[in-house]
């Protein structure tokens, strides 16, 4: 059986992207596939280390989205990076690996430089997040990554490093591949970047009825149409992008769509068609989380057991590790 290995940071709750970015696959793969979800709450303090009990908060959070959408402990594993210590240890023999240019030139780093404002006062440890992506990816020797469009470039980042490693001190570890949905970057309400928690452009898994209805109303559309009776433009237009993405009726998105660009569909009924389609989606998964949420020592059993699981794994591979680097006294 072939692994999978994903996760999520714990700097606040899921949202609509992760859901059709990496969500939605993990739930349709976890039976195929043996399945480890990291809630990598030591990746998050990277951009958080001023706030650890916004990160200790999140990780039950996530937890919970990730049961209300159909996570299974029965079926994936859900491990807590901070109980698994192992992973730590690998980063530091992979940053011997890697150059500080390598990781100044990933583009979704950068990006994300810049949205936080960091410049040249970057946290070292942000800098080099991929490369405790890597380990985790490696650890658990997985072969399969779903994850978002942003990520393409940690995934290559992995298989350089894996490369690097099997050559100098022997075959160890597999090339991972990146498993990128078809919505693979969902835009946020303001039509600019990607939708991130932590940008205040989300439509949370957990949001009530009214905050996503109010979230909807106030997205961003095609700023050329004024008036209903104009044409507008559907490309860039994020109402369409999560109509596409959520609207399981493929052609009634395509008849929005031919109306919106003829003229005669306003953006408020376009709107409150989506509104209808996503409470459609949200509903159930709102009413689990709310049942899961009841029981916060099941939760914290299922995150206990899983993290036992996920650290079992990384422990073997780390033996291996430490042999291969002559490490094993
Ligand atoms: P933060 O703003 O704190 O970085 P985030 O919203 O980017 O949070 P992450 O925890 O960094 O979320 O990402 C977890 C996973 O979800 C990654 O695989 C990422 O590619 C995917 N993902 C996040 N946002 C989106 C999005 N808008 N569309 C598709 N996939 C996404
Ligand atoms: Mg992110």
């Amino acid at each position: 059986m072939k692994t999978i290995l994903t996760g999520d940071r714990p700097t606040g709750s899921l949202h609509l992207g992760h859901y059709v970015g990496s969500l939605k696959t993990r739930v349709a793969l976890q039976r195929e596939y043996a399945t480890y979800v990291l809630i990598a709450d030591v990746q998050a303090l990277t951009d958080h280390a001023d706030e650890p009990e916004l990160v200790r908060r999140n990780v039950f959070e996530v937890a919970l989205d990730y049961l209300a959408v159909g996570i299974d402990p029965s079926a994936a594993t859900i491990v807590v990076q901070s109980g698994v210590p192992e992973l730590a240890e690998l980063t530091v023999y992979y940053l011997n690996l890697v150059t500080v240019a390598r990781l100044g030139r990933n583009p979704t780093v950068k990006d994300e430089m810049q949205q936080k404002g960091f410049g040249a006062d970057v946290p070292a440890g942000f800098l080099v997040y991929p490369v405790s992506q890597a380990a985790d990816i490696t650890a658990f020797k997985a072969d399969v990554v779903p994850v978002g469009e942003d990520q393409l470039p940690m995934i290559e980042q992995t298989v350089e490093i894996v490369r690097r490693f099997n050559r100098l001190y022997g075959p160890v570890f597999v090339e991972p591949t990146a498993l990128v949905s078809k919505h693979g970057r969902l835009p946020g309400t303001d039509g600019q970047s990607k939708m991130g928690k932590s940008i205040g452009n989300a439509i949370f898994l957990s949001d009530p009825t009214d905050v996503v209805a109010q979230k909807v109303m106030g997205m961003f559309t095609d700023p050329g149409h004024a008036r209903a009776e104009l044409p507008g433009t559907v490309e860039g237009n994020p109402v369409f992008s999560y109509l596409e993405a959520f609207e399981p009726d493929a052609g009634a998105v395509e008849d929005l769509k031919l109306r919106y660009r003829a003229g005669g569909l306003g953006d408020v009924a376009l709107k409150r068609r989506l509104i209808d389609v996503l409470e459609a989606f949200l509903g159930p998964i709102r009413a689990r989380r709310i049942e899961f949420a009841r029981d916060p020592a099941a939760v914290a059993q299922v995150l206990r057991e899983g993290t036992a699981r996920g650290r079992a794994v990384a422990h073997q591979t780390l033996g291996e590790v430490r042999r291969a680097l002559h490490l094993d006294g």
